[in-house]
């Protein structure tokens, strides 16, 4: 019997914590089943922007997008743009070929799992910094079937051959430490056709089956009993019926905007960058100097009544941005504000003339896992230290919206129109599905974050730096 300790990490982009349950409950995802009977289910947070990409941080990074200074799958640096906007790091879209920046982006001091992990491999995911060719199972033809898969619709192909790439590796006698492997489908399937459509149902199927193989493979070698596996995702996505394009928005109200891909526009007057699609940044250009904005700031740059114009937006379920004292955030709907402080390690929460976070009334926290505990199960899990970590960098912009469910913030350019989104703070975004073939691990409230710490200890190494614990 083998003692070597290998992980084994599905990750389902997109996968919805209440409709993998129901498809599993019909009876139509057996081999996930089989773990969870196994082992455990659970709901875990993810991040802010809970988007693709920024969301892959917490658990190969152990660090949230305000850390690692990637606040969406766009983002702009007004610092940047004012020294000059024809420089490398005035705003990045990873949606193209700027995507091979990622990993150059991210901090040098912030070790991947792939670093860390000894024999590593990866499937598809874009986070490959000092992963060798021979490791990234997904690379070779990738370019061509990802470009297939986005015009035609039919994205099937990409997970089947990434299970067969997998099966490949495992057949031709090769060993590994960490296998993570991406399952795309989902997330397009949720994203052009529903979340509930039979293709993305499909598409759950898919890797089900994969995981069936894959584990009788394993357990054919012996290794099975000393393979921690996880399944997790990196968002849900809820259904989107309406768009309000955000950049367009803001030119329309005399603040004209850059946003991807009429990024070369004369004389801006601001800047919108959109992930998921619903979650935006603004960043304000009409003002002396090259800072992030507060409060009173904003109210002059954007103007009182702009400001309640967008908040009274049907797209737009919040506003936030940063307040006029340090570590304070101001949370705007259309009913009026929040504000979010944080002192030293205490978190709190008080509703000045609303309740956007729909929290009840002031909440005081010790600690930002505490902060997590108690609005665990709220509309908004985790909304209090989410909001501090992404504003933590200046990319996350002067003023960050969160859509209404229903809604997103791009229209015209985004081709084919998306009919799901995902990006907000909402917790059909925000939760996500916890699947591991372990019993007995800690139960208080889990964020992705914590996966980094997991598997790492999994293999007896403690990391240098994380913003996540492990989960036993
Ligand atoms: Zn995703």
């Amino acid at each position: 019997m083998s003692q070597k300790k290998r992980t084994l990490f599905y990750l389902v982009d997109g996968a919805h914590s209440e409709i993998m349950p129901e498809l599993i409950n019909q009876g139509l995802l057996p081999n996930i089943k089989k773990i969870i009977d196994e082992g455990t289910y659970r709901k875990a947070t993810t991040c802010f922007p809970s988007t693709t990409g920024p969301a892959y941080l917490p658990f190969l990074t152990g660090h949230f997008p305000g850390t690692m200074d990637i606040t969406g799958i766009r983002w702009f640096d007004k610092k940047e743009f004012k020294r000059t906007r024809w420089n490398k790091n005035a705003m990045r879209s990873y949606c193209g070929p700027e995507a091979a920046w990622f990993n150059t982006d991210m901090p040098t001091d912030k070790a991947t799992l792939f670093e860390l992990m000894g024999e590593s491999y990866n499937l598809y995911n874009m986070i490959t910094r000092n992963v060798p060719d021979e490791y990234d199972l997904g690379k070779k033809g990738k370019g061509l079937l990802y470009t297939r898969a986005h015009f035609w619709k039919r994205h099937h192909p990409i997970d089947l051959q990434g299970h067969q790439r997998i099966m490949e590796m495992l057949h031709s006698g090769k060993d590994f430490d960490f296998l993570f492997a991406v399952f795309p489908s989902v997330d397009w399937d949720s994203h052009y056709h529903h979340v509930r459509d039979p293709r993305t149902i499909e598409a759950y199927k898919i890797v089900d089956n994969s995981l069936g193989e894959v584990r009788e493979l394993l357990e054919k070698k012996g290794w099975w009993e000393d393979t921690l596996f996880i399944m997790t995702s990196d968002h849900g996505l809820t259904p989107t019926t309406e768009h309000l394009d955000l950049g367009d928005w803001m030119t329309n109200q005399g603040l004209k905007s850059v946003y991807y891909p009429t990024i070369w526009k004369s004389n801006p007057k601001s800047a919108v960058m959109i992930s998921g699609n619903s979650f935006g940044s603004i960043h304000l250009l009409n003002h002396e100097g090259d800072n992030v904005l507060r409060e009173r700031e904003i109210h002059t740059a954007m103007g009182e009544s702009r400001l309640d114009s967008l908040t009274k937006e049907k797209a737009v379920d919040f506003a936030i941005y940063r307040g006029d004292e340090e570590q304070s955030y101001v949370v705007h709907n259309v009913d009026g504000k929040a504000v979010i402080r944080v002192k030293e390690d205490t978190f709190s929460y008080h509703p000045e003339s609303a309740d956007p976070l729909m929290l009840g009334n002031d909440l005081k926290a010790e600690g930002h896992r505490e902060a997590l505990e108690i609005t665990f199960n709220s509309e908004y899990p985790d909304a209090l230290y989410q909001i501090h970590q992404l504003f933590r960098s200046r990319r996350a912009g002067d003023i960050v919206v969160s859509a209404r469910v229903g809604y997103d913030l791009r229209d015209f350019w985004e081709y084919p129109e998306h009919l799901g989104s995902h990006g907000s703070l909402h917790r059909s975004h925000m939760h996500v599905p916890l699947i591991y073939n372990q019993k007995g691990w800690h139960t208080h409230a889990a964020r992705t974050a914590d996966l980094f710490n997991s598997i790492l200890k999994w293999k007896g190494i403690i990391p240098k730096s994380s913003e996540g614990e492990a989960l036993y």
